[in-house]
């Protein structure tokens, strides 16, 4: 299994990182993007991918991008350049606008300047977006088109949005742990509706732990828990599930 969006460089796993990653690895988790939300946050990333053999991205959360700095593309250059290993994205990207830690304007600034820099590095784009859809597709409009490439992480939305990401902007679809939850089912359908060829595995650990788990930290390991579900959804073998979202991951992570 490919996780997609993870953040097992945090703090949260400190006490037993090693012992996570074994667990994950024994759960049949190949590959991992350790995804960073600040420069110091990216820093780490690349780090901890180093230590345990995983992969990491680059990135300024729309959280953070009140902390930013003005020359974020050339610091972010700068953060590639020294990189222990060479990161194979660029986010957390995007926009929040439901809790607006940082002003609107600046969330846009700081999208914008990351899905140039994406550009120019020919590096797919791991986007992060609530409450801000139609800002967020006004950005894409003018800064993202193919063939860029890149995956909107935690996609929580309808059947309307999935299509539009999908055939908009050729985007994929990151599924985590929200499709197990009872509550789910408009993004169950639109799961459905945009079908395995767009969408990819995820856990965001250590957020947002799926069913059974639901509530507890999450990490790698219980992305089994969303593969069985999306089985179920598609009435398909777990197996046709992580071999098809992990043919995705992988077209979309190749260098
Ligand atoms: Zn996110
Ligand atoms: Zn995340």
């Amino acid at each position: 299994m490919f996780d997609t969006h993870a953040h097992v460089h945090d703090a949260k796993f400190d006490v037993d990182r090693a012992a996570m990653l074994a667990r994950a690895q024994k759960a049949g988790v190949e590959r991992i993007v350790t995804v960073g939300c600040d420069l110091a946050d990216s820093r780490r990333a690349l780090e901890v991918a180093r230590e345990f053999g995983l992969q990491a991205s680059i990135g300024v959360h729309p959280h953070e991008a009140r902390d930013a700095p003005a020359d974020l593309a050339a610091v972010l250059e700068g953060l590639r350049a020294e990189a222990p290993v060479q990161p194979v994205a660029v986010g957390e990207t995007g926009l929040d606008y439901y809790y607006d830690h940082s002003p609107r304007d600046v969330q846009r600034a700081v999208m914008v300047a990351q899905v140039r820099y994406a550009r120019e590095r020919a590096l797919p784009l791991i986007f992060h977006q609530r409450d801000a859809y139609d800002d967020f597709a006004a950005i894409l409009r003018d800064e993202f088109g193919r063939p860029m490439r890149g995956i909107v992480h935690c996609f929580t939305g309808d059947e309307a949005q999935a299509r539009a990401f999908v055939d908009e902007f050729g985007l994929l679809l990151g599924i985590g742990g929200v499709l197990t939850f009872k509550n789910a089912q408009s993004l169950r359908d639109a799961v459905r509706a945009v079908g395995l060829d767009n969408i990819v595995l995820e856990t965001d650990s250590p957020y947002l732990a799926p069913e059974p788990y639901r509530g507890k930290r999450n990490e790698p390991a219980f992305i089994a828990a969303t593969a069985t579900r999306l089985a179920e959804l598609f009435q398909t073998g777990v197996a046709d599930i992580i071999a098809r979202t992990g043919a995705n991951a992988a077209a979309l992570f190749a260098p």
